[in-house]
């Protein structure tokens, strides 16, 4: 599975963990070591005297560029993990990263090798339907709860994914092909997908077939996996698509849509 590890540097547990989780064939996000040639942010970088910050300085580290590109590597390593081991003690980052994977649906493991600062209530946040137990006080807990989730979990319908992580996960599926044909093959795949659409439409239309509703979504989806494929390989988010698509549509067709405002394309003009 692929694992985030929230924890503090301060945390002697969390090199033995990941190293651990390594050996198990997981694959790990280490903020230790995000990437191969980057050994994690650090306020130090920005700041040897950080500690006595004011909450002016403070903001204004986070909007440094190195503060960018750390958040940018931990929150890409949020999105692509399944699951979330919170390793305590640990600090603010941590539990913010926890709560975060929680509320997109991804399982979260308390993991308590030893000490604990204090009683936290909110921890039950992490006990969900269809995670009962997410605490674990030694390593082969911390494998029996993998094990568990990976066995029986199923995000629940609130849980649904996100646009950005559908695109990451589907994006991973994307057949290889050679630079000048990749973009064409992705267009050329949307057509024929859009024409399975029509397809089905015309074989209940015309030839007086039954809607089948779960063919229907199957298509569609088709269609979205290739205007994912097709954004992502153009480093566009899908959200932007959305957003952008409503924006136009409430300006064009701002009390709903009327034939005359088809015609004007307010949009167009702007
Ligand atoms: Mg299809």
């Amino acid at each position: 599975m692929k694992i985030y590890a929230a924890s503090s540097w301060r945390n002697h547990h969390q090199p033995e963990l990941v190293r651990k989780l390594r050996q198990y064939n997981h694959e790990v996000y280490d903020f230790r070591n995000p990437k191969p040639d980057n050994s994690g942010f650090s306020w130090s970088d920005i700041d040897p005297n950080w500690k006595n910050w004011s909450p002016i300085q403070f903001i204004n580290a986070l909007m440094t560029d190195i503060s960018i590109e750390g958040h940018k590597l931990d929150q890409e390593g949020m999105e692509w993990c399944d699951v979330c081991i919170l390793l305590l003690p640990c600090g603010n980052s941590a539990h913010l990263e926890a709560g975060w994977c929680m509320g997109r649906g991804k399982p979260v493991c308390v993991y308590i090798p030893d000490t604990f600062r204090e009683p936290e209530l909110m921890y039950r946040t992490f006990i969900k339907n269809n995670i009962p137990f997410p605490f674990c006080l030694n390593f082969v807990e911390v494998l029996q709860f993998l094990d568990y989730v990976q066995n029986n979990y199923m995000p629940t319908r609130d849980e649904g994914l996100t646009f950005a992580e559908y695109q990451l996960k589907s994006w991973e599926k994307r057949a290889k092909a050679p630079d000048p044909v990749f973009l064409p093959g992705l267009g050329l795949g949307l057509t024929g997908e859009a024409g399975e659409v029509a397809d089905l439409l015309k074989k209940v239309l015309i030839h007086g077939h039954d809607f089948n509703r779960e063919k229907f979504i199957e298509e569609l989806g088709d269609v979205v996996w290739y205007v994912s494929a097709l954004a992502k390989a153009k480093s566009i988010p899908l959200i932007e698509i959305f957003k952008k698509n409503l924006l136009k549509l409430n300006t064009r067709y701002p009390n709903g849509f009327s034939t005359r405002e088809s015609i004007e394309r307010k949009d167009e003009s702007r």
